[in-house]
Protein backbone atom coordinates (compact mmCIF):
# COMPACT_ATOMS: atom_id res chain seq x y z
CA UNK A 1 0.00 0.00 0.00
CA UNK A 2 1.15 3.27 -0.97
CA UNK A 3 0.42 6.57 0.79
CA UNK A 4 -0.03 9.81 -1.32
CA UNK A 5 2.08 12.53 -0.64
CA UNK A 6 1.13 16.18 -0.74
CA UNK A 7 3.22 19.21 -1.90
CA UNK A 8 2.82 22.53 -1.65
CA UNK A 9 1.47 22.46 -4.94
CA UNK A 10 -1.21 20.31 -3.71
CA UNK A 11 -1.90 23.53 -1.02
CA UNK A 12 -3.75 26.83 -1.50
CA UNK A 13 -3.02 29.25 1.33
CA UNK A 14 -6.13 31.51 -0.21
CA UNK A 15 -8.30 29.43 1.36
CA UNK A 16 -6.72 30.69 5.16
CA UNK A 17 -7.61 34.26 3.63
CA UNK A 18 -9.70 36.59 6.55
CA UNK A 19 -9.57 33.44 8.94
CA UNK A 20 -8.99 34.34 12.51
CA UNK A 21 -6.66 31.28 14.14
CA UNK A 22 -6.45 30.49 17.18
CA UNK A 23 -3.50 28.41 18.61
CA UNK A 24 -4.27 26.61 22.13
CA UNK A 25 -1.09 26.31 23.48
CA UNK A 26 2.69 28.02 22.63
CA UNK A 27 4.56 25.09 23.53
CA UNK A 28 6.50 22.64 21.64
CA UNK A 29 4.63 22.58 18.80
CA UNK A 30 2.32 25.86 19.36
CA UNK A 31 5.19 28.25 18.96
CA UNK A 32 6.85 26.91 16.42
CA UNK A 33 3.55 26.30 14.46
CA UNK A 34 2.60 29.57 14.74
CA UNK A 35 5.49 31.35 14.07
CA UNK A 36 5.77 29.55 10.57
CA UNK A 37 2.58 29.83 10.20
CA UNK A 38 3.10 33.61 10.31
CA UNK A 39 6.07 33.79 8.28
CA UNK A 40 4.19 32.44 5.70
CA UNK A 41 2.11 35.38 5.11
CA UNK A 42 -1.03 34.96 7.26
CA UNK A 43 -1.42 38.54 9.10
CA UNK A 44 -0.50 38.50 12.81
CA UNK A 45 -3.57 40.35 13.47
CA UNK A 46 -5.50 37.38 12.23
CA UNK A 47 -3.23 34.65 14.80
CA UNK A 48 -4.81 34.51 18.27
CA UNK A 49 -2.23 32.58 21.01
CA UNK A 50 -4.97 31.06 23.76
CA UNK A 51 -2.91 30.17 26.84
CA UNK A 52 -2.66 30.71 30.89
CA UNK A 53 -1.14 33.70 32.05
CA UNK A 54 2.70 32.12 32.75
CA UNK A 55 6.10 32.03 30.96
CA UNK A 56 4.34 30.33 27.66
CA UNK A 57 2.31 33.18 27.25
CA UNK A 58 4.56 35.70 27.95
CA UNK A 59 6.96 33.85 25.35
CA UNK A 60 4.44 34.63 22.43
CA UNK A 61 3.85 38.32 23.76
CA UNK A 62 7.44 38.59 23.01
CA UNK A 63 7.46 37.31 19.68
CA UNK A 64 4.60 39.91 18.85
CA UNK A 65 1.40 37.84 19.26
CA UNK A 66 -1.77 38.71 20.66
CA UNK A 67 -2.43 36.47 23.76
CA UNK A 68 -5.87 35.49 25.05
CA UNK A 69 -6.17 34.23 28.36
CA UNK A 70 -9.52 33.60 28.25
CA UNK A 71 -10.41 30.29 26.35
CA UNK A 72 -13.74 30.91 25.53
CA UNK A 73 -13.45 34.45 23.97
CA UNK A 74 -10.89 32.62 21.95
CA UNK A 75 -12.57 29.82 20.55
CA UNK A 76 -15.79 32.48 19.75
CA UNK A 77 -13.28 34.02 17.45
CA UNK A 78 -11.69 31.10 15.77
CA UNK A 79 -12.30 30.40 12.06
CA UNK A 80 -9.52 27.37 12.86
CA UNK A 81 -8.08 26.14 15.83
CA UNK A 82 -5.16 24.28 16.47
CA UNK A 83 -5.25 21.75 19.47
CA UNK A 84 -1.49 22.42 20.95
CA UNK A 85 -1.78 21.55 24.36
CA UNK A 86 -0.39 18.30 25.82
CA UNK A 87 -2.93 14.78 24.39
CA UNK A 88 -3.95 13.91 28.25
CA UNK A 89 -5.16 17.67 29.12
CA UNK A 90 -7.11 18.12 25.62
CA UNK A 91 -10.30 16.22 26.54
CA UNK A 92 -11.06 18.00 29.83
CA UNK A 93 -9.95 21.77 28.22
CA UNK A 94 -11.55 21.10 24.98
CA UNK A 95 -14.89 19.79 25.80
CA UNK A 96 -15.37 22.20 28.89
CA UNK A 97 -13.80 25.46 27.42
CA UNK A 98 -13.71 25.47 23.85
CA UNK A 99 -16.08 23.10 22.20
CA UNK A 100 -19.17 25.64 23.82
CA UNK A 101 -17.90 28.17 22.70
CA UNK A 102 -16.74 27.27 18.94
CA UNK A 103 -18.93 28.44 15.56
CA UNK A 104 -20.73 25.80 14.18
CA UNK A 105 -18.61 25.50 11.07
CA UNK A 106 -14.58 25.71 12.77
CA UNK A 107 -12.18 23.92 11.55
CA UNK A 108 -10.25 21.71 14.63
CA UNK A 109 -6.66 20.58 13.82
CA UNK A 110 -4.96 18.36 16.14
CA UNK A 111 -1.30 17.54 16.38
CA UNK A 112 -1.87 13.83 16.96
CA UNK A 113 -4.34 11.26 16.24
CA UNK A 114 -5.18 10.07 19.87
CA UNK A 115 -7.98 11.72 20.99
CA UNK A 116 -9.97 11.92 17.68
CA UNK A 117 -8.86 8.26 17.11
CA UNK A 118 -10.31 7.24 20.57
CA UNK A 119 -13.23 10.03 20.32
CA UNK A 120 -12.38 11.71 23.18
CA UNK A 121 -12.92 15.20 21.89
CA UNK A 122 -17.04 16.91 21.41
CA UNK A 123 -16.65 18.12 18.20
CA UNK A 124 -20.34 19.05 16.23
CA UNK A 125 -20.65 17.33 13.33
CA UNK A 126 -20.97 20.48 10.98
CA UNK A 127 -17.26 21.19 12.27
CA UNK A 128 -14.07 20.05 10.21
CA UNK A 129 -11.84 18.03 11.93
CA UNK A 130 -8.00 17.52 10.51
CA UNK A 131 -4.82 15.91 11.51
CA UNK A 132 -1.63 17.86 10.67
CA UNK A 133 0.96 15.83 12.44
CA UNK A 134 4.58 16.68 12.10
CA UNK A 135 6.90 13.68 12.92
CA UNK A 136 9.69 15.69 14.23
CA UNK A 137 9.91 18.07 17.92
CA UNK A 138 8.61 21.60 17.51
CA UNK A 139 12.39 23.03 17.52
CA UNK A 140 13.14 21.20 14.12
CA UNK A 141 9.49 22.09 12.61
CA UNK A 142 11.13 26.13 13.61
CA UNK A 143 14.40 25.25 12.76
CA UNK A 144 14.28 23.78 8.90
CA UNK A 145 11.31 26.06 8.38
CA UNK A 146 13.61 28.63 8.69
CA UNK A 147 16.31 27.03 6.57
CA UNK A 148 13.50 26.88 3.74
CA UNK A 149 13.27 23.34 3.75
CA UNK A 150 10.40 20.94 4.76
CA UNK A 151 9.85 18.66 7.49
CA UNK A 152 7.68 14.89 7.47
CA UNK A 153 4.05 15.05 8.69
CA UNK A 154 1.21 13.32 8.68
CA UNK A 155 -2.35 14.70 7.34
CA UNK A 156 -5.56 13.76 6.86
CA UNK A 157 -9.23 14.35 6.93
CA UNK A 158 -11.02 13.23 10.44
CA UNK A 159 -15.08 14.80 9.65
CA UNK A 160 -15.56 16.64 6.63
CA UNK A 161 -18.22 18.88 7.95
CA UNK A 162 -18.13 22.30 5.55
CA UNK A 163 -16.57 19.62 2.64
CA UNK A 164 -13.73 21.57 2.43
CA UNK A 165 -11.64 19.67 5.23
CA UNK A 166 -9.19 18.28 3.53
CA UNK A 167 -8.45 21.46 1.26
CA UNK A 168 -8.08 23.27 4.48
CA UNK A 169 -5.47 20.48 6.18
CA UNK A 170 -3.59 21.15 3.08
CA UNK A 171 -3.24 24.64 3.44
CA UNK A 172 -2.70 24.93 6.80
CA UNK A 173 0.37 22.40 6.56
CA UNK A 174 1.98 24.31 3.58
CA UNK A 175 1.31 27.57 5.87
CA UNK A 176 3.23 25.39 8.58
CA UNK A 177 5.78 24.31 6.37
CA UNK A 178 4.89 20.70 5.87
CA UNK A 179 4.23 20.23 2.28
CA UNK A 180 7.64 21.61 1.15
CA UNK A 181 9.42 17.94 1.57
CA UNK A 182 5.76 16.12 1.20
CA UNK A 183 3.50 15.40 3.43
CA UNK A 184 1.89 11.85 3.83
CA UNK A 185 -1.56 11.00 3.70
CA UNK A 186 -2.77 8.92 7.06
CA UNK A 187 -5.26 8.53 9.14
CA UNK A 188 -5.69 9.40 13.15
CA UNK A 189 -6.10 5.60 12.99
CA UNK A 190 -2.77 4.72 11.71
CA UNK A 191 -1.00 7.33 13.44
CA UNK A 192 -2.13 6.46 16.85
CA UNK A 193 -1.32 2.83 16.21
CA UNK A 194 2.16 3.41 15.17
CA UNK A 195 2.97 5.91 17.82
CA UNK A 196 1.21 3.38 20.91
CA UNK A 197 2.50 0.23 19.15
CA UNK A 198 6.05 1.72 19.19
CA UNK A 199 5.68 3.31 22.80
CA UNK A 200 4.06 -0.31 24.09
CA UNK A 201 5.13 -3.26 22.23
CA UNK A 202 9.00 -2.35 19.91
CA UNK A 203 10.47 0.69 22.68
CA UNK A 204 10.19 -1.60 25.56
CA UNK A 205 11.52 -4.73 23.65
CA UNK A 206 14.67 -2.54 22.89
CA UNK A 207 14.71 -1.50 26.50
CA UNK A 208 14.51 -5.26 28.14
CA UNK A 209 16.83 -6.06 25.64
CA UNK A 210 19.65 -3.30 26.58
CA UNK A 211 18.76 -4.37 29.95
CA UNK A 212 19.40 -8.17 29.72
CA UNK A 213 22.10 -7.24 27.70
CA UNK A 214 23.90 -5.18 30.21
CA UNK A 215 23.65 -7.94 32.89
CA UNK A 216 24.63 -11.16 30.66
CA UNK A 217 27.95 -9.39 29.90
CA UNK A 218 28.31 -7.99 33.31
CA UNK A 219 28.22 -11.45 34.88
CA UNK A 220 30.80 -12.57 32.08
CA UNK A 221 33.10 -9.63 33.64
CA UNK A 222 33.00 -6.31 31.73
CA UNK A 223 32.85 -3.24 33.71
CA UNK A 224 30.20 -0.82 33.96
CA UNK A 225 32.10 1.39 32.45
CA UNK A 226 33.10 -0.30 29.69
CA UNK A 227 29.63 -1.64 29.24
CA UNK A 228 27.65 1.94 28.79
CA UNK A 229 29.89 3.64 26.59
CA UNK A 230 29.94 0.53 24.07
CA UNK A 231 25.98 0.32 24.06
CA UNK A 232 24.86 4.02 24.25
CA UNK A 233 27.15 6.50 25.83
CA UNK A 234 29.32 6.98 22.94
CA UNK A 235 26.07 7.70 20.74
CA UNK A 236 27.02 4.96 18.36
CA UNK A 237 22.88 3.43 18.28
CA UNK A 238 22.14 7.19 17.95
CA UNK A 239 24.75 7.15 14.59
CA UNK A 240 23.55 4.35 13.34
CA UNK A 241 19.89 5.40 13.19
CA UNK A 242 21.01 8.61 12.00
CA UNK A 243 22.97 6.80 8.88
CA UNK A 244 19.57 4.20 8.91
CA UNK A 245 17.63 7.11 7.96
CA UNK A 246 20.43 8.64 5.09
CA UNK A 247 21.29 5.21 3.57
CA UNK A 248 18.73 2.95 4.05
CA UNK A 249 17.46 0.04 7.35
CA UNK A 250 19.96 -2.59 6.31
CA UNK A 251 22.40 -0.42 3.72
CA UNK A 252 24.06 1.12 7.06
CA UNK A 253 25.18 -1.69 7.97
CA UNK A 254 28.03 -1.41 4.58
CA UNK A 255 29.84 1.37 7.14
CA UNK A 256 30.45 -1.53 10.07
CA UNK A 257 33.38 -3.39 9.75
CA UNK A 258 32.87 -6.70 7.77
CA UNK A 259 33.17 -8.81 11.02
CA UNK A 260 30.37 -7.34 12.28
CA UNK A 261 28.40 -6.70 9.24
CA UNK A 262 28.12 -10.28 8.70
CA UNK A 263 27.53 -11.09 12.78
CA UNK A 264 24.00 -8.43 12.69
CA UNK A 265 22.87 -10.26 9.10
CA UNK A 266 23.74 -13.31 9.67
CA UNK A 267 22.30 -13.36 13.41
CA UNK A 268 19.33 -11.54 12.97
CA UNK A 269 18.06 -13.87 9.80
CA UNK A 270 18.72 -16.80 12.38
CA UNK A 271 16.59 -15.41 15.05
CA UNK A 272 12.66 -17.01 15.00
CA UNK A 273 10.42 -13.92 15.11
CA UNK A 274 7.63 -15.46 15.51
CA UNK A 275 6.69 -15.05 19.24
CA UNK A 276 7.63 -11.61 18.67
CA UNK A 277 5.13 -11.18 16.06
CA UNK A 278 2.41 -12.93 18.01
CA UNK A 279 3.70 -10.18 21.13
CA UNK A 280 3.42 -7.79 19.24
CA UNK A 281 -0.04 -8.54 17.98
CA UNK A 282 -1.55 -9.06 20.88
CA UNK A 283 -0.25 -5.04 22.27
CA UNK A 284 -1.51 -3.67 18.97
CA UNK A 285 -5.17 -5.20 18.58
CA UNK A 286 -5.79 -6.10 22.19
CA UNK A 287 -4.09 -2.99 23.90
CA UNK A 288 -4.17 0.01 21.32
CA UNK A 289 -6.33 -0.57 18.45
CA UNK A 290 -9.32 -1.80 20.89
CA UNK A 291 -8.91 1.48 23.48
CA UNK A 292 -8.20 -0.96 26.35
CA UNK A 293 -4.76 0.68 27.01
CA UNK A 294 -6.53 3.98 26.57
CA UNK A 295 -9.12 2.99 28.76
CA UNK A 296 -6.74 1.88 31.96
CA UNK A 297 -4.62 4.96 31.14
CA UNK A 298 -7.53 7.54 31.58
CA UNK A 299 -8.24 5.80 35.31
CA UNK A 300 -4.36 7.33 36.23
CA UNK A 301 -4.52 10.58 34.51
CA UNK A 302 -5.05 12.68 36.94
CA UNK A 303 -2.49 11.02 39.61
CA UNK A 304 0.45 11.64 36.83
CA UNK A 305 0.36 15.35 37.93
CA UNK A 306 0.94 14.39 41.64
CA UNK A 307 4.35 14.57 43.09
CA UNK A 308 6.49 11.59 44.36
CA UNK A 309 5.44 8.21 45.14
CA UNK A 310 1.97 9.14 44.88
CA UNK A 311 2.64 9.50 41.00
CA UNK A 312 2.67 6.12 38.79
CA UNK A 313 5.13 7.28 36.39
CA UNK A 314 7.73 7.60 39.34
CA UNK A 315 7.24 4.61 40.89
CA UNK A 316 7.83 2.68 36.78
CA UNK A 317 10.72 5.35 37.13
CA UNK A 318 11.91 4.13 40.41
CA UNK A 319 11.35 0.51 39.31
CA UNK A 320 13.15 0.72 36.43
CA UNK A 321 16.01 2.50 37.71
CA UNK A 322 16.91 -0.02 39.99
CA UNK A 323 17.91 -2.76 37.62
CA UNK A 324 21.46 -3.47 37.07
CA UNK A 325 21.53 -1.17 33.82
CA UNK A 326 20.13 1.85 35.78
CA UNK A 327 22.34 1.25 38.99
CA UNK A 328 25.70 1.15 36.94
CA UNK A 329 24.80 3.96 34.80
CA UNK A 330 24.40 6.20 37.76
CA UNK A 331 27.80 5.28 39.21
CA UNK A 332 29.02 5.67 36.16
CA UNK A 333 27.93 8.98 35.50
CA UNK A 334 28.56 9.97 39.18
CA UNK A 335 32.45 8.38 38.79
CA UNK A 336 33.14 10.17 34.96
CA UNK A 337 30.68 13.50 35.51
CA UNK A 338 34.11 15.65 34.39
CA UNK A 339 34.38 13.47 31.48
CA UNK A 340 31.08 14.12 30.00
CA UNK A 341 30.84 17.62 30.93
CA UNK A 342 33.65 17.71 28.40
P1 LIG B 1 3.60 21.00 25.19
O1 LIG B 1 3.79 20.10 26.38
O2 LIG B 1 4.79 21.71 24.68
O3 LIG B 1 2.42 22.02 25.53
C1 LIG B 1 2.64 23.08 26.33
C2 LIG B 1 1.52 24.05 26.08
O4 LIG B 1 0.29 23.50 26.59
C3 LIG B 1 1.77 25.33 26.79
O5 LIG B 1 1.25 26.39 26.04
C4 LIG B 1 0.97 25.13 28.07
O6 LIG B 1 0.62 26.34 28.63
C5 LIG B 1 -0.25 24.40 27.56
N1 LIG B 1 -0.92 23.63 28.60
C6 LIG B 1 -0.40 22.63 29.34
N2 LIG B 1 -1.32 22.17 30.22
C7 LIG B 1 -2.43 22.92 30.01
C8 LIG B 1 -3.70 22.93 30.61
N3 LIG B 1 -4.04 22.09 31.58
N4 LIG B 1 -4.60 23.83 30.17
C9 LIG B 1 -4.28 24.70 29.18
N5 LIG B 1 -3.09 24.74 28.57
C10 LIG B 1 -2.17 23.86 28.99
O7 LIG B 1 2.84 20.18 24.06
P2 LIG B 1 3.44 19.68 22.69
O8 LIG B 1 3.67 20.86 21.81
O9 LIG B 1 4.53 18.71 22.95
O10 LIG B 1 2.22 18.84 22.14
C11 LIG B 1 1.09 19.47 21.56
C12 LIG B 1 0.47 18.51 20.57
O11 LIG B 1 1.42 18.26 19.54
C13 LIG B 1 0.09 17.16 21.16
O12 LIG B 1 -1.07 16.71 20.54
C14 LIG B 1 1.28 16.28 20.76
O13 LIG B 1 0.95 14.91 20.68
C15 LIG B 1 1.60 16.86 19.40
N6 LIG B 1 2.95 16.61 18.91
C16 LIG B 1 4.01 16.88 19.72
C17 LIG B 1 5.30 16.68 19.25
C18 LIG B 1 6.47 17.04 20.09
O14 LIG B 1 7.57 16.99 19.60
N7 LIG B 1 6.32 17.42 21.35
C19 LIG B 1 5.56 16.14 17.91
C20 LIG B 1 4.37 16.02 17.10
C21 LIG B 1 3.12 16.21 17.61
P3 LIG B 1 0.37 26.53 30.22
O15 LIG B 1 1.14 25.49 30.94
O16 LIG B 1 0.81 27.89 30.42
O17 LIG B 1 -1.08 26.38 30.34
Amino acid sequence: MSAKIYYDSDANLDLLKDKTIVFLGFGNQGAAQAQNLRDSGIPNEKIIIANRPDHYAEDAKSKGFNVEHDFAKAAKQADIIFLLIPDQVQPRVFNNEIAPNLKDDACIVVASGYNVFYKLLNFKPSQDIVMVAPRMIGSSVRSLYVKGKGFPCFVSSEQDGTGKALELALALSRAIGATKAGAIASSAREETAMDLFAEQALWPNIIMLFREAFSVLKEAGCSDEALCYEMWMSKEPAEIFERAAEDGFIRQLKHHSTVSQYGQLNGALNLDGSAARAHFKDILYNQVLNAKFQQEFSKIEDDLEKEGDANPLEILYQKSEASELGQAEKRVRARLAGLLAQ
